[in-house]
């Protein structure tokens, strides 16, 4: 049965295991969940959490996406393709006027050849637009379908129950599943691990790591709103970790290039920065600090495949969570 629309995936995403004598000391397991390779141009979580809103835009009769996002968003990019993939005219809503006479750098640039077109707001006129959508207030979205017409709204991030319920589907391909087992990923707006943990089976835990600073709290509201919306309870089998984020979103420190550089070169494959190190970061943090006994295994979602051209990471230094 073909379900998966006009954007081809590769699924079930292939596992792969990590070899790695730090961790075979201490007794834990590693593997790879590679949604990276689910689609060149949508993929890892964000084509689990996008086919179900576009399939749902379709069946309500939208003809056009209307998003937001910063100048390097992963989200942006995919909706622009995804849109395309469906016949869907695209919008994407930018944080930070003072790129609109910028060149486009390649984030941008690639959005922008999928046919999105892109409206560039000032910072606060941004924040302001995003609190009204989350507070529900008709007025933010008459205004904008004033300016661009009726259109299915994305949330900053894509992350809704719709979904949560796309990346629960991760976990139905991982059967064997048990009371051993962690599933980890990286945590931007918390959709991905919030639909990990609806799917897990008795036992098994989802840990995910945040790439915001100072998200302590707030990001926990955040899943657990959406377990009570999308399932009407909440689960007790997950907790984000707040000591990954290498000084805040896009910061990329010495440690963690290095962390970074060396599961590259040990490993054979290539490791996106912003989210997947992160969380690999921390992975190798909660193992160094004993908060996995041996006998675990962890199974690590590779969310999204390596920048092209990497962004504008300040290489400043901060506490790292240590590991190998
Ligand atoms: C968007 C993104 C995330 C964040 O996912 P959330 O569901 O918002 O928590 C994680 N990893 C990668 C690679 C992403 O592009």
């Amino acid at each position: 049965m073909d379900t998966s629309g006009p954007i081809r995936p590769r699924l079930p995403s292939p596992v792969w295991d990590v070899a790695d004598p730090w961790l075979a000391e201490r007794g834990v397991e590693l593997r790879l969940k590679r949604d990276d390779l689910i689609h060149p141009l949508v993929p890892g979580n964000k084509w689990r959490k996008l086919t179900p809103n576009l399939r749902a835009a379709v069946e309500q009769g939208h003809t056009r996406l209307l998003t937001f996002g910063g100048a390097y968003s992963n989200h942006i990019r995919a909706v622009a393709a995804a849109g395309a993939a469906y016949g869907l005219a695209t919008v994407g809503v930018i944080r930070g006027d003072e790129l609109a006479g910028a060149p486009r750098n390649w984030s941008l640039a690639r959005a922008e050849e999928h046919g999105m077109e892109l409206a560039f707001v000032s910072r606060s006129a941004y924040r302001e637009t995003l609190r009204g959508l989350s507070e529900d207030d008709p007025g933010t979205l008459r205004v904008l379908e004033e300016r661009w017409g009726r259109a299915h709204v994305l949330p900053e991030g894509g992350t809704n129950v719709l979904a949560a319920g796309g990346a629960a589907e991760l976990v139905a391909e991982l059967p064997d599943l048990g009371s051993r087992d962690v599933v980890c990923c990286a945590v931007g707006t918390g959709g991905t691990l919030a639909g990990i943990a609806t799917a897990l089976p008795a036992g098994a835990r989802a840990v995910g790591f945040a790439v915001l600073k100072g998200a302590d709290g707030y990001l926990e509201g955040e899943v657990a709103e959406l377990h009570r919306r999308g399932w009407g309870r909440t689960f007790g089998n997950w907790r984000i970790e707040h000591g990954c984020h290498g000084g805040g979103y896009g910061r990329v420190p010495v440690e963690l290039e290095a962390f970074a550089a060396r599961f590259e070169e040990r490993q054979g494959v290539r490791v996106e920065r912003r989210y997947v190190a992160k969380m690999l970061w921390g992975v190798y943090g909660l193992v160094e600090r004993g908060e996995l006994t041996p006998g675990s295994r962890v199974t690590a979602v590779v969310t999204g495949p390596p920048d092209p051209e990497p962004g504008r990471a300040a290489r400043d230094v901060s506490r790292g969570c240590g590991g190998a």
